[in-house]
């Protein structure tokens, strides 16, 4: 099949558009994608230092390489690095290694801040210790560790690996659950003390997209699922959205645009409320002390 822009074969069939295209038009596609989406929201704006959040799962190696090509020859731009390794057994040593990898070819800086030094424990310890989901004290922990470092390092802003398919799912999903308070939060409507704004450039990717990207261009990307990985509500939300996107190509474009349709809604109805500085840490968070060092106290992690 010849691409649907020039002579050459075509690689890949953009169902939302009904386009083949070949390599070069299949990479200027997304790459003018996650620009367009950059600028429509202001993500990344003149001398800013942006920080990838650097799990080295496919996402995150493809957004670094898609900020490097987009950004790497603009002098005021400065992009960074920044992994967490949580201490899953088995999963996150060789998903730090490629995160190593990705940014020595790239020429990023790389932080890596480990659970085990900052808490005392790896996240397999605490979800020994503890009663809840682990992926609740990842994702506090990682959050709050992600924040504070990119703070620390100066860091403008901070770009997450989010795509097209994880941003229909967390809509759907907050629909489905009724947490709409939840779900106007998701864009933040203004930048508040102490927490570096997060930004998503590749929300408008589809996750078949990033793949093909990372084949294309030899990325070193682990398809490895955390062991942790169960959450069945968000896998049927996951199934629905694919097979709806199916056979109706576009759909999940349709959550988004939705969503963003009502988001000034959804913002006048849940402002968002002035964060205090966490009583212990001093980290910023919505209530007295915040929800890392609640749980560190729960574990009785020093
Ligand atoms: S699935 Fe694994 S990596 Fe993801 S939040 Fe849960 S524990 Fe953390
Ligand atoms: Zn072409
Ligand atoms: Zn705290």
């Amino acid at each position: 099949m010849r691409c649907s822009y020039c002579s050459r074969d075509a690689i890949y069939f953009q169902r939302h558009s009904g386009k083949h295209l070949c390599r070069r038009h299949f990479t200027d596609s997304i790459l003018r994608r996650v620009k367009r989406n950059i600028r429509k929201f202001r993500m990344i704006t003149r001398d800013e230092r942006v920080a990838i959040a650097m799990s080295g799962g496919k996402d995150s190696v493809v957004l670094a390489h898609m900020l490097k090509r987009l950004y790497g020859d603009r002098r005021d731009i400065e992009l960074v690095a920044i992994s967490i390794d949580e201490g899953i057994k088995d999963y996150r040593a060789p998903t730090l290694e490629i995160a190593r990898k990705i940014c020595r070819e790239l020429d990023i800086e790389h932080y890596v801040v480990s659970f085990e030094d900052e808490f005392n424990a790896s996240l397999d310890t605490m979800v020994e210790k503890g009663e809840r989901n682990p992926c609740t004290y990842c994702g506090v922990f990682r959050k709050y560790l992600l924040n504070r470092k990119a703070r620390e390092i100066n860091a403008d802003k901070l770009a997450t690996g989010h795509n097209l398919d994880d941003e229909a799912q967390t809509i759907l999903l907050n629909f489905l659950q009724s947490d709409i308070e939840r779900l106007a939060r998701l864009v933040p409507s203004k930048v508040q003390k102490g927490l570096v704004p997060r930004i998503k450039p590749m929300r408008e990717l589809y996750e078949q997209e990033i793949v093909t990207y990372a084949i294309l261009h030899n990325l070193p990307v682990s398809f490895e699922e955390c062991p942790y990985s169960e959450t069945p509500v968000r896998a049927a939300v996951r199934d629905f959205l694919y097979d709806f996107e199916n056979r109706y190509p576009g759909r999940k474009f349709s959550v988004l645009r939705s969503f963003e349709a009502i988001l000034p809604c959804l913002h006048e109805k849940y402002p968002q409320i002035s964060l205090n500085e966490c009583k212990i840490c001093g980290e910023p968070t919505p209530r007295e002390i915040c929800q890392a060092c609640e749980l560190k106290r729960e574990l009785d992690l020093s």
